[in-house]
């Protein structure tokens, strides 16, 4: 049988993969990469740049290569069949990063090479970063401490599982039904309808409500009736816990202590003082005490404005509505109803400017002047939806510089929200001449009966966001996969450039290039652009010191963590709200047995790294608001120190060299409208 994963040279050929050729091509692939592993380690030369790394740099990358378009397929044109292929794959290829991590005779043969004096920034960072992840694999430890090592990331995978689960049973338990349509008072058309449909699936009659975010977030935004807020309310926020309506059927309180205590013995194996330390250990931030000195140094500045916030709600609520007393299910309803008093705009509203059509080329525009490319579209090509487009990148120099797909709307059978993703790496070696290519994907509203898709500002935004991670891609001059493009870039910098992009759909001048009436292609009304803008940051505090909270919750507890206290989960994040919070959830709620993205996934000692992100991007944006926002030098130096370098240098000497200086919380501040 001819396998055409097997055979990629140039772009994957989408339309004749099968879910057949999924695990045969992954069993081949695996085997030609351990060979070639055994084989190099084997050798009996000293292992040098060209004879040892550059050949592991094509291993990885035959495998990149065969498994990218399957898990890209996977997301975007989902079947059954293709899902079994593809969930049997995951347990080889996880074996196989294990067995990787923990060669030693790889390990060893990267130390040699580190050893070497003649390598080049780029190959000595990419060393750095092996050796690094070969120790935090635990390739270095003595046997005993080693066989711990394995036996504790097993249970942790376990049990992390185990949190989501009950964390999911949790979630799916609860539901309400309503005969009543008027307890839905106040909601919008789309909830609505989604409560009748959801209600019909499940063979009743009425309305269903259900702890699912499409379900649970318009009726805390819209739902008139108070009570049905509330119940809600606690129906979600006791999830997997010892309260709540279903308290104690899947409580995570036992899991969360242990998940705790292993994480901190497992950081203490591999030399940390604690799982903050190692958490940071591939991380922008240098230690412990400059993420929590950072967190509070912006919380110092947000507090008192975000108390301010409040009590203008609170008087709001009580002069407009006759609430006395605000409650933390009321905060969101009163907070739509201020925002609509004020600013009188809606996503809606904002529609008819953004047709696609001239919101994409539009945003090409402002990537060719801020950067120098030329970006056009090759037709024709096949690939899995005829929906889908293909770019090509070319510099000023007319090189060929990248390619990337663009799905950009919702449709069956393809995964919600929106990413990019790597198709191949920059691959440059004297074997071979490999260009980035990236998949931009999008669950926009398709066009409906011949006219264009129109998209909402923040789906601009979106796409500006996920355009940004596809030019950090597929601009690098890097050539080695490892820490070429977003590879090898510590996990608090790969948003800088994706959210720097987002910017250009705030200013005036790209708005212009961005925006036009479907119908009259009009550009956006200044009073209509008045008001969005200063809609911008509405409760912009309140919304800052709501992830100081959960950041500062999430590094103290990793940081403070202590065998003879356990995790005291509970007094720390009391303390943390002390500090931060403007209003106090009540003793029933329990908050962190539905925090997944610390407990069950990858962001435990890391959430810091949203806000850490967003200081380096509107930190670098300041420099066009000093110069212009098409300054082509200041356009320049950001292609050319931070897009072009990928992950082969230090974030913060990349960013220092971009900016001339160490990044500052001020542009944050001031464009959150919190301080300057
Ligand atoms: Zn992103």
């Amino acid at each position: 049988m001819h396998n055409p994963l097997l055979d990629m040279t140039g772009l994957p050929p989408f339309p004749s993969i099968l879910p057949e050729h999924v695990e045969p091509a992954l069993d081949a692939t695996l085997e030609h990469c351990r060979a070639r592993i055994a084989a190099l380690t084997a050798a009996d030369r000293v292992p040098t740049w060209e004879g040892f790394v550059e050949p592991l740099e094509e291993v990885d990358d035959a495998l990149n290569r065969m498994w990218s378009p399957v898990g890209h397929l996977n997301g975007v044109c989902n079947s059954e069949a293709l899902r079994n292929a593809y969930n049997a794959c995951l347990p080889k290829l996880s074996a196989y990063a294990t067995e990787v991590g923990q060669n030693a005779a790889l390990f060893r043969g990267y130390q040699a090479v580190a050893a070497q004096e003649h390598l080049s920034g780029p190959q000595r960072k990419l060393v750095d970063n092996a050796l690094r992840d070969f120790h935090l694999s635990g390739v270095d430890l003595p046997a005993d401490k080693q066989a711990r090592y394995k036996d504790i990331n097993q249970e942790l995978s376990a049990l992390t599982s185990k949190y989501a689960e009950n964390l999911l049973d949790a979630t799916n338990a609860w539901s309400k039904t309503l005969a009543d349509e008027a307890r839905l008072a106040g909601l919008p058309e789309s909830a609505r309808a989604l409560a009748r449909q959801t209600a019909e699936q499940c063979g009743e009659s009425g309305w269903m409500l259900t702890l699912d975010f499409p379900s649970y977030q318009p009726v805390m935004t819209y739902a008139d009736d108070r009570a049905l807020r509330r119940e809600l309310y606690e129906a979600y926020g006791t999830r997997a816990s010892d309260q709540g309506p279903h308290a104690g059927r899947w409580d995570n309180t036992q899991t969360m202590e242990r998940i705790l205590a292993l994480r901190h013995e497992l950081a203490q194996l591999l030399g940390f003082a604690n799982y903050a330390e190692r958490s940071l250990a591939t991380k922008m931030a240098k230690d412990p005490a400059q993420v929590v000195a950072f967190l509070e140094d912006l919380a110092r500045h947000s507090v008192t404005r975000a108390r301010g916030e409040l009590a203008e709600l609170t008087e709001f609520a009580r002069a407009e509505h006759g609430v006395e007393a605000l409650e933390p299910w009321d905060l969101a309803y009163y907070g739509e109803k201020l925002r609509q008093h004020r600013y009188q705009v809606g996503q809606e509203e904002l529609r008819p400017y953004f047709p696609i059509d001239r919101v994409l080329p539009g945003m090409f525009g402002v990537a060719e002047r801020l950067f120098g490319i030329r970006i056009t579209e090759v037709p024709g090509l096949e690939t899995w939806h005829p929906e889908v487009r293909f770019f090509e990148i070319r510099d000023a120099a007319g090189t060929l510089r990248g390619q990337f797909y663009l799905d950009p709307f919702a449709r069956q059978n393809k995964r919600g929200g929106a990413w990019m993703d790597v198709c191949t790496n920059r691959l440059h070696l004297v074997s071979c001449d490999q260009i980035p290519v990236a998949y931009l994907v999008c669950n926009f509203s398709p066009p409906v009966a011949g006219r264009p898709s129109l998209l909402t500002h923040d789906e601009v935004i979106t796409l500006f966001h996920e355009f940004g991670h596809g030019l950090h891609h597929m601009l690098t001059q890097v050539d080695y996969p490892a820490v070429a493009g977003i590879n090898g870039v510590p996990w608090d910098a790969v948003e800088l450039p994706s959210q720097f992009m987002e910017n250009w759909c705030w200013e005036r001048e790209s708005l212009d290039l961005i925006s036009g009436h479907v119908d009259t292609g009009e550009p956006l009304p200044d009073d209509l652009y008045g008001r969005m803008r200063a809609a911008r940051n509405f409760q912009s505090a309140m919304q800052m010191v709501r992830q100081l909270e959960l950041a500062l919750f999430d590094f103290r507890m990793h940081l403070e963590y202590d065998p003879a206290r356990g995790g005291r989960i509970y007094q720390i994040l009391d303390q943390v709200r002390d500090q931060v919070a403007v209003m106090k959830p009540p003793a029933f709620h329990r908050f962190a047995h539905g925090f997944s993205h610390i407990f069950a996934g990858g962001y435990a000692a890391g959430y810091y790294s949203y806000k850490w992100a967003e200081v380096l991007s509107a930190d670098a944006f300041s420099l066009f608001e000093e110069r212009g926002v098409f300054d082509p030098v200041a356009g320049a130096g950001f292609r050319e120190q931070i897009l072009e370098q990928g992950g082969s240098a230090e974030a913060m000497d990349l960013y220092v060299a971009f900016r001339g200086r160490p990044p500052t919380v001020d542009a944050l501040l001031r464009h959150a409208g919190i301080a300057g």
